[in-house]
């Protein structure tokens, strides 16, 4: 076999033929992915800006499989809603997160708030509302303490059924938050028709904010635009002190990202956040 660097051509057909391998692979790891256990949901601390408070979590999927290892959650979720699996995934969030949540919550003797991603497919499934609504009362969780982080993928996709199924969340009193703000194509618009409650800041505005001018100025429109529409705002992509600092003159609501907290399994999360606040 020759090697790579002699045969340029031969090597860049050969990684394209890996990567339709790897994608063929994953696509039917995926399917047998949820039966074999191999799903959990990590939790990342979201904090309030003013005085760190750890407020909440946003619950995060992780696939670990014996032979792919840790797969990039942006690309399985991408194929598990092309293969259709993702609604049953969803629900697995969606209960595993709502159980957890109510837990701490009773542990801290105070209100915790779980945000949790859905995928614009759930959002067409006309089961989900009813899922929900299900979960929140088998857990007995206060539909308050939910909030569900959606991009604007699913205003595009089918806005009409969008808008009546964010309208019967809203009817269960279930929070909605409006995720990546600032990436896409989102119209101003959206924001009032759509009555979200928060905004989540895309991490690409906190990244550079402190060598950026631009990026700062957007992120503080962002954050007065928010204001002005009544709606609370959270940073994601909070990882150093100074990110923190500018969040907190700018009177930013609430925070995430490594500054505060990465991503952790419930049981690290309950020693690390929950635990010590034990009564
Ligand atoms: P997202 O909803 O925007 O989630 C935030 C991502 O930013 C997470 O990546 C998180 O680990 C990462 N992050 C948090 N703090 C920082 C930071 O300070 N710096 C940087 N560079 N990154 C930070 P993760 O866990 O890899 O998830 C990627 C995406 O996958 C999520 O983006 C979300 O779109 C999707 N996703 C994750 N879990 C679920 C799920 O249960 N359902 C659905 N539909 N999508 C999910
Ligand atoms: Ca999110
Ligand atoms: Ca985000
Ligand atoms: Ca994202």
């Amino acid at each position: 076999v020759a090697k790579e660097q002699d045969q340029p051509f031969c090597f860049f057909s050969q990684q394209t033929q890996a990567e339709l391998d790897k994608r063929y692979q994953l696509e039917s790891y995926v399917v047998d992915a949820l039966r074999n256990e191999e799903l959990s949901v990590h939790y990342q601390p979201v904090v309030s800006v003013q005085n760190q408070q750890v407020i909440g979590a946003e619950a995060l999927l992780r696939w670990n499989n014996a032979q792919l290892g840790e797969v990039d959650p942006e690309q399985f979720i991408g194929i598990a809603e092309k293969t259709g699996q993702i609604n049953e995934i969803g629900n697995f969030v969606l209960r595993s997160a709502i159980q957890q949540a109510k837990q701490w919550q009773d542990r801290l003797g105070r209100p915790f708030r779980i945000a949790i991603n859905i995928s614009p497919i759930q959002i067409s499934d006309p089961r989900l509302v009813q899922q929900i609504d299900q979960l929140l009362r088998c857990y007995d969780l206060d539909p308050r303490s939910l909030e569900l982080e959606v991009t604007e993928g699913v205003l595009l996709q089918d806005s009409y059924q969008a808008e009546i199924v964010l309208r019967q969340l809203r009817d269960l009193h279930v929070r909605v938050s409006l995720d990546d703000f600032g990436t896409g194509y989102s119209s101003l618009s959206y924001l009032q028709k759509y009555a979200f409650d928060t905004l989540k800041i895309d991490r690409s505005f906190i990244t550079d904010s402190h060598s950026n001018a631009q990026d700062r100025e957007l992120a503080r429109a962002i954050i007065a635009l928010a204001r002005k529409l009544n709606l609370k705002v959270i940073a994601e992509g909070v990882e150093t002190e100074q990110h923190h600092r500018f969040m907190q003159q700018e009177n930013c609501d609430y925070g995430q990202g490594y500054w505060y907290g990465v991503p952790v399994p419930a049981d690290t999360f309950d020693a690390d956040y929950i635990g010590l606040s034990r009564t």
